[in-house]
């Protein structure tokens, strides 16, 4: 952590040089000195270190300097940073101003010019002042924060990806600058700045405005391009099945990339207990399981990339992959592991507030928002009924929106239980949401129950909707075979009347999860007839690198 700061001002240059130079002899080595020739500009210095989360522990300003004088400067920096020690440096007539201020203005010490010897006049009072200040002080925090408003969909979509990459941050609310003296000043100090939200502060001083998850995560240091132009394995998605191709692909010896468009975890990333996979008998959170398998796949030397796929095409033995910004890279097998994403709810009002009180998925980061909140969970399936089971730890009330009957039918029976079992939660049946209300954020659903044909309207302040997936694989089109919804087909599936897929020329068939183009494998949910689940995923990714083995021991 940096060294905190000791400031000194002072108009007089000689002054200043002696006080800087007395300051830094005796703690030098545990603080920061600095100085500032004009009350103005310290209070500007002042305000950017408060930007950076720098810490100061003193404030050490001449009475006498023109426009400002000591104690208006202190009070104003006292605003700045309220723990800082302040102390005055006045001349013997001012002896009697520095001790009313003392008394009116909340100030610490006054010392006498000269300090000489500063070892009898100096130290002894300021180590006095230092350590009193160590003994309160609670250090400023000093990683990322984000600084934006509750209801943004680009502040949402920025802390939902760093949450999700495991980046650390704190999260300030412009909204409650009225209220809140700290964000009040933060906004301050930003100047015109303060209206480029979502922005992002870094501990090194520097800030991002307007921003967006793809320059954040240059910035934070997430690779965004591959490091070289070949790879032995390159793999789409980094979901379960995608890290558990990549861990056991890296583990013997190939040299892999994995290309990760969110972040690394996928679906089960979103999920906020998954209680059946084996080897967990308490569960473990998607989160947990991700940020595992990702410290594995790293430590096995997988390149990981934030970038989307955008195209492959073959060229003889090569794969290439084309990423969404331009730029290409070549391998001799790819994988894709692009799961399934959301299908969206048709209804009025909900595109336009997405990000803004609707969520598709899981939205963990939005939980602890919904505190004292009315929640509405639309789907009936074990997504929607984790999500519930999380949401109620925080908000006041959680309903879940079924279509059907009850949850029987679509959901594990000890989800059903840990529901029936949780107060906060109630299952509205037979409902489907027909419209979403508010300007700026959801403020009401209305919400059609299908038995009656009635619709009603009710305070909502999220809905979070899980109503089933598709894989989005357009981009593979006209190179890897897709069935009618888009799932991709591998191995027996290619067989039509008992004839291998058009095209394919190798005497072999194609291996169990192998696509119609050698070399290029398909795992996970984004399969044709796959299991939906984070085992079978897990075990799909790792089966294949034995298939890539031999695909490889006779790729020319
Ligand atoms: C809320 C929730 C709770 C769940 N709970 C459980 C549970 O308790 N137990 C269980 O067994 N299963 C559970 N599941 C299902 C399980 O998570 C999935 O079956 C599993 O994650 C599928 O893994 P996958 O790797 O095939 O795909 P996914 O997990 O979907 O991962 C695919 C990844 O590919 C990325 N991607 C997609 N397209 C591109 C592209 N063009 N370029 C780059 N990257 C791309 C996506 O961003 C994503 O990260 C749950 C799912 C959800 C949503």
């Amino acid at each position: 952590m940096a060294k905190p700061i000791l400031l000194s001002v002072d108009d007089d240059a000689d002054v200043l040089r002696a006080i800087e130079r007395d300051l830094r002899s005796q703690y030098g080595a545990d603080y920061r000195v600095l100085g500032s020739s004009s009350p103005e500009g310290a209070l500007d210095l002042l305000k950017q270190l408060n930007l950076r989360s720098d810490n100061v522990a003193l404030l050490l300003a001449d009475q006498r300097m023109p426009r400002i004088d000591g104690v208006h400067f202190l009070q104003e920096a006292m605003r700045i940073y309220p723990d800082a020690k302040r102390a005055l440096l006045t001349a013997y007539a001012d002896t009697t101003a520095a001790i009313g201020a003392i008394n009116q203005a909340s100030i610490h010490y006054f010392f006498m010019k000269p300090w000489d010897p500063p070892a009898e006049h100096l130290y002894p009072q300021l180590d006095d002042l230092l350590e009193d200040w160590q003994a309160s002080h609670h250090p400023a925090y000093s990683g990322i924060r984000v600084l934006g408003t509750r209801w943004s969909p680009r502040s949402y979509e920025l802390r939902d990806f760093l949450a999700r990459n495991h980046v650390p941050y704190q999260w300030i609310d412009a909204e409650i600058s009225a209220t809140d003296a700290e964000t009040k000043l933060l906004l301050e100090s930003l100047g015109p700045d303060a209206t480029s939200l979502p922005i992002v502060l870094f501990p090194d001083g520097t800030k991002l405005l307007e921003t967006t998850p793809a320059q954040v995560a240059d910035k934070v240091g997430l690779r965004t391009r591959a490091q070289t132009s070949f790879y032995d394995l390159a793999i789409i998605g980094g979901g379960p099945a995608g890290l558990a191709a990549a861990v056991y692909g890296a583990s013997e010896g190939l040299h892999t990339v994995m290309v990760e468009r969110e972040a690394p975890g996928g679906q089960a990333g979103m999920s906020s207990r998954i209680e059946n996979y084996l080897g967990f008998p308490a569960g473990l959170s998607g989160g947990d399981l991700a940020r595992r398998a990702v410290v594995q796949a790293q430590r096995f030397g997988v390149e990981i990339i934030a970038a989307e796929a955008s195209g492959i095409r073959t060229e003889g033995p090569y794969r290439i992959l084309k990423l969404a910004d331009g730029s290409e890279f070549s391998c001799h097998a790819l994988m894709i592991a692009t799961g399934v994403q959301w299908r969206r709810l048709d209804a009025p009002g909900i595109d336009r507030l997405q990000g803004a009180g609707v969520y598709y998925g899981g939205g963990t980061t939005e939980a602890i928002s919904c505190a004292g909140e009315n929640v509405y969970v639309v789907g009936g399936a074990n997504s929607a009924g984790q999500a519930a089971m999380n949401f109620a730890k925080y908000a006041e009330k959680v309903v879940i929106l079924v279509r059907g009957s009850s949850l029987s039918s679509t959901m594990s029976q000890y989800l059903i239980d840990q529901i029936k079992e949780t107060p906060k939660i109630s299952v509205w049946a037979h409902a489907s949401v027909s419209e979403v209300h508010g300007e700026t954020h959801i403020e009401e659903i209305s919400v059609l129950c299908t038995d009656t044909g009635k619709i009603e309207r009710v305070p909502a302040s999220a809905v979070f909707i899980f109503i089933g997936a598709l894989p989005q694989t357009d981009w593979l089109a006209g190179v890897v075979e897709r069935d009618e919804r888009g799932f991709l087909l591998t191995g027996p599936d290619l067989f039509a009347d008992g004839q291998r897929p058009k095209g394919w020329t190798l005497e072999r068939d194609p291996y169990l999860l192998e696509t119609n183009v050698p070399g290029i494998f398909a795992v996970g949910d984004v399969r044709h007839g796959s299991v939906k689940r984070v085992a079978s995923g897990v075990g799909e990714g790792s089966v294949a690198v034995q298939f890539i083995h031999q695909y490889l021991s006779k790729v020319q």
